[in-house]
C-alpha cells in the first residue's frame, strides 16, 4: 500500500501530509481533536481517543507505514497498530515524553543535562532547591510544550508560591547560555545519518520565535560533540525518521535541553532553506526511500515563527516578494499560539 499513517493532527502533520503528497503517497491521520489541520490536506481521518484500540487497530488496517508527529501519544495502546511499522519506534516516545527518562537516558550516552531532580511535593522542591541551587525552573515532567507547565524559581521563596499541579515534576537548575541551537537529523533504517545545518534558535517567552541558519559562533564549535550525541541517541534508539535535540551552547559547552522524536518548528526554514526538507526526509526514511540532501540552499536563511496576532498581517507579508509565507489554517488566533511562519532567504 501507498498510505503513511500519522498519529496526531496538527501543523506538524499537516507539513508531513503535504511532503508525503508529493511523493505520490496518501496520509490517514489519527488525533483526537474535532478538526484537525493536519487531516485537511489528508485523504483520511480517524477522530479518536488515544486509547480507542478498537479504531487505532482499524486505522492501522490502512497503513503501510505508521508515524507520529506529536511525542506525548501515549505509548500503550500502540500495540493496536499490529504488525504494521512504526517509525520512529515506541521506544523513542518512552525516552522522550518524560523529562527525567530523558535527561537520565542522555547522559547515560555521555550527554551533560542541566543539572536535576525529580520533584513530586513542596517538600522534594525545598530539597532540590537546596541540593541544586537557585535560580531554577520547575518543570512537569509530561506533556509540557512552548514553556507551557513551567515555574521560573528565582529563589527558595519562590517554591511557596508554585500553584501546585497534579502531577511529577521537575527542578533543573538555570543554565545560562550563550545561545540556544538544534541538531536535526536523519536516520534511515539502513543506519546511514544526515545532517541539517543547525539553527541558532531564540525564544520568547518558552516559545520559540526566531530560527537563523548559519549559526555563526559559539555554537558552531559545539556542533561536532552535540552531533556526536544526537547520533548516539538515534542510534541506541534504533531509531528511522527525523530526530531534533535542543541544546544550549555554554562556556562549558553544549548543555542538553530536551529531545524531540520528531520533525522540530526550528527545522521549519528546511522547506526552502535546504535542499531537502526535515519534512521530505523523514517520509523517505519511514518509506525505505534514498535520504535527501541536506545541504544548505542559500547562504543564510531565517525563519520567524507568526504567533497568535502575528499572522493577522498576512497581507502585509505577502507585499514583500522575499517573504515565504506559511499559514497552518487554524483559524481565529489565540495568544501564544503558533498559527504560521515566514522563512526568508539570502542567496
Ligand atoms: P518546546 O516547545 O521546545 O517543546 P518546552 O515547553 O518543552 O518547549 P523547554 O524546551 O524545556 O520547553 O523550555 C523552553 C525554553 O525555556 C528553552 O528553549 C529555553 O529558552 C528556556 N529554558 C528551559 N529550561 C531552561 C534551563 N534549565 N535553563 C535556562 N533556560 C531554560
Ligand atoms: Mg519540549
Ligand atoms: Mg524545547
Amino acid at each position: 500500500g501507498s498510505t503513511i499513517g500519522i498519529l496526531g493532527g496538527g501543523q506538524l502533520g499537516r507539513m508531513l501530509a503535504v511532503a508525503a503528497a508529493q511523493l505520490g503517497y496518501r496520509c490517514h491521520i489519527f488525533a483526537p481533536e474535532e478538526v484537525s489541520i493536519a487531516a485537511e490536506v489528508s485523504a483520511a481521518f480517524t477522530r479518536a481517543d488515544w486509547d480507542d484500540t478498537a479504531a487505532m487497530a482499524r486505522f492501522a488496517a490502512d497503513c503501510a507505514v505508521i508515524t507520529y508527529e506529536f511525542e506525548n501519544v501515549p505509548v500503550a495502546p500502540l500495540h493496536a497498530l499490529g504488525s504494521v511499522p512504526l517509525h520512529p519506534p515506541a521506544r523513542a516516545l518512552e525516552a522522550a515524553q518524560d523529562r527525567l527518562v530523558e535527561k537520565e537516558f542522555v547522559r547515560s550516552l555521555g550527554g551533560t543535562p542541566a543539572p536535576f531532580q525529580a520533584v513530586d511535593s513542596p517538600a522534594d522542591l525545598h530539597a532540590a532547591i537546596a541540593a541544586i541551587g537557585a535560580p531554577g525552573i520547575l518543570k512537569t515532567r509530561r506533556d509540557g510544550y512552548d514553556g507551557k507547565g513551567q515555574w521560573r524559581i528565582r529563589s527558595a521563596a519562590d517554591a511557596d508560591t508554585v500553584d501546585w499541579p497534579g502531577q511529577p515534576l521537575i527542578y533543573e537548575g538555570f543554565v545560562t547560555f550563550e545561545a540556544e541551537f538544534s541538531v536535526i537529523l536523519c536516520r534511515a533504517a539502513t543506519g546511514e545519518v544526515r545532517f541539517f545545518d543547525s539553527a541558532r534558535n531564540v525564544h520568547e517567552d518558552g516559545i520559540l520565535a526566531l530560527s537563523t541558519v548559519p549559526a555563526g559562533a559559539p555554537i558552531a564549535d559545539q556542533l561536532a560533540q552535540a552531533r556526536d550525541l544526537a547520533a548516539a541517541v538515534a542510534q541506541a534508539l534504533d531509531y528511522v525518521g527525523v530526530l531534533t535535540l535542543e541544546f544550549f551552547a555554554t562556556a562549558d559547552g553544549p548543555v542538553f535541553n530536551e529531545m524531540a522524536p520528531r520533525v522540530h518548528n526550528s527545522g521549519h526554514w528546511t522547506i526552502e532553506g535546504s535542499i531537502t526538507s526535515q519534512f521530505e526526509n523523514h517520509i523517505r526514511a519511514i518509506c525505505g526511500l534514498p535520504l535527501g540532501d541536506t545541504r544548505l540552499a542559500a547562504s543564510a536563511v531565517e525563519m520567524r515563527n507568526l504567533i497568535g496576532d502575528e499572522a493577522l498581517d498576512w497581507a502585509g507579508l505577502l507585499a514583500d516578494p522575499a517573504n515565504h509565507l506559511h499559514l497552518y489554517g487554524k483559524g481565529e488566533p489565540s495568544p501564544g499560539r503558533k498559527m504560521g511562519h515566514v522563512t526568508r532567504l539570502t542567496l
